[in-house]
């Protein structure tokens, strides 16, 4: 990147210097010609002053083409048929007719003509200035100067040398500056996120802070995954070793009784339908990290699952001694069946685990707006405030032993919150500890006619 950052800056400066210099040469050929006109105007001036009145040219012509003129100005003088009537180098009657010279002619039209004409080699140019005068006849001063190219010959060394100096600052600022812009990228890279101290331009602010922003999740992630693995490992230990240390007995023929034996067993099954439960959460919740399993969805009616889940838990309510009910409108929403029949079970299954003698568990559904709205809402021991917000983080138990003992794992909260996030649904929690608690799921319903279904 650097070294692309640095060619690019070297040759757009390169470009410039030789796009500026080439400007230059042109300005500076055309100042060049200006006034190389500028002086044969005042010339042809000069001259025709001298002659105004003048009987003989030559002589009315001398101060100017004599010794102590200019010896390089060649002056001519023409009548209105284009006949040369005198010059100053060559003789006047082995000259051909001018009238057909195009800055005699502009003179005839205009007063005054002007014209640059190539000599024969390309090093120089020829200067015509020609003038009316009073009389008709017309005075041209004609004037040899370098071409173009004959500039750019002289110049050209001098241009090299100013090139080449040039080039060489510019590769050194060229280097700083691409140092300059890629050393806050290369600190970001070796200090390994630490961003803190990187002095930067306003624009990688920004960027800085994503960077950082992702360097934390990673980290939150990797801590969350290494105490998910801790404790996944600490609730598999414990109905482990009580299998391990029932089996253990069992196998010495430590257990006499006939009745304790199948005491034991019990117990060890209990246990095993734990660690069952257990590991069938940890594999569901594995599941629903998973970005790439889309499960698929399908119309489902919200107020159906509800009845069959309450249905399902109904005995197990009784066991408990609570009283389980159902009531709503059909709503269907789009989600997964199997995810729904999950939200439901562990929702509705909390609410009568973490419930009270005689209490009670009310499911409703409701069709409000653009929305479905499952309510589940218990008569139970309530959850206090400052658990409200974690009872959703995986393993988080208010009351470890009371969830333990009814079969709880300490996950049902979390699968809930991922699936919630798969049907872009929104949980909401009221609690009152010892008075019970309400939880609100909002769903987007489908409004489509066909999937309505009379209440
Ligand atoms: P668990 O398997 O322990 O029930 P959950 O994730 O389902 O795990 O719930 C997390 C914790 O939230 C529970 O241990 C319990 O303390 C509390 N909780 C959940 N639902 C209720 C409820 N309806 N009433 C009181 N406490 C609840």
């Amino acid at each position: 990147m650097k070294r692309k950052i640095y060619n690019r800056l070297f040759a757009t400066a390169t470009l410039a210097i030789v796009v500026t210099l080439l400007l230059t040469v042109a300005v500076c050929y055309n100042l060049l010609k200006k006034q190389v006109l500028e002086d044969s105007r005042h010339y042809a001036q000069m001259a025709a002053g001298l002659l105004e009145g003048a009987e003989d040219i030559e002589k009315s012509l001398a101060p100017l083409t004599g010794e102590n003129g200019a010896q390089d100005i060649r002056i001519t003088v023409i009548d209105h048929e284009g006949e040369v009537l005198y010059d100053s180098w060559v003789q006047a009657d082995s000259l051909p007719n001018h009238k057909s010279r195009p800055e005699v002619q502009e003179t005839f039209i205009k007063g005054s003509g002007f014209e640059i004409r190539r000599s024969a080699t390309l090093d120089e140019n020829t200067y015509y200035y020609a003038m009316r005068l009073k009389d008709g006849t017309v005075l041209r001063v004609a004037r040899e100067a370098d071409s173009i190219y004959k500039v750019m010959e002289y110049a050209v060394p001098y241009l090299l040398l100013i090139v080449a100096g040039l080039l060489v600052v510019c590769g050194i600022v060229s280097y700083y500056l691409a140092e300059g812009i890629i050393r806050p990228i290369r600190q970001i890279a070796e200090s390994g996120g630490e961003t803190g101290e990187i002095s930067s331009y306003e624009e990688m602010k920004p960027f800085i802070e994503a960077i950082r922003k992702q360097q934390n999740d990673v980290l939150e992630n990797a801590r969350l995954r290494q105490e998910f693995t801790a404790n996944v490992s600490h609730e598999l230990k414990t109905p482990l070793t009580a299998i391990s240390g029932y089996a253990e007995l069992v196998e010495n023929g430590m257990v006499a009784e006939e009745g304790e034996v199948r005491r034991f067993c019990g117990e060890i099954h209990k246990n095993a339908g734990r660690l069952l439960v257990l590991i069938n959460d940890v594999i569901r919740l594995s599941e629903l990290d998973d970005s790439e399993n889309q499960e698929a969805m399908e119309p489902v009616n919200l107020f159906e699952c509800a009845k069959n889940c309450v249905d399902m838990l109904q005995l197990n309510a009784e066991k408990h001694g609570v009283t389980l009910m159902v009531d709503g409108v059909n709503v269907v929403i789009s989600a997964n069946r199997q995810m729904v029949d999950e939200v439901l079970y562990n929702l509705c299954d909390n609410a009568i685990r973490y419930n009270k003698e005689k209490g009670s568990v009310s499911v409703i559904v409701e069709d409000r707006l653009n929305m479905a709205v499952l309510t589940v809402k218990d008569t139970g021991i309530g959850i206090p405030r400052e658990h409200q917000e974690r009872i959703f983080e995986r393993f988080y138990r208010v009351d470890k032993s009371r969830s333990k003992s009814t079969g709880g794992t300490g996950l049902g909260l979390a699968i809930v919150k991922h699936i919630l996030l798969k049907l872009n649904a929104e949980i909401e929690l009221k609690s009152e500890p010892g008075e019970g608690t309400e939880i609100t799921v909002t769903f987007p319903a489908i409004r489509e006619a066909r999937f309505r279904q009379p209440s």
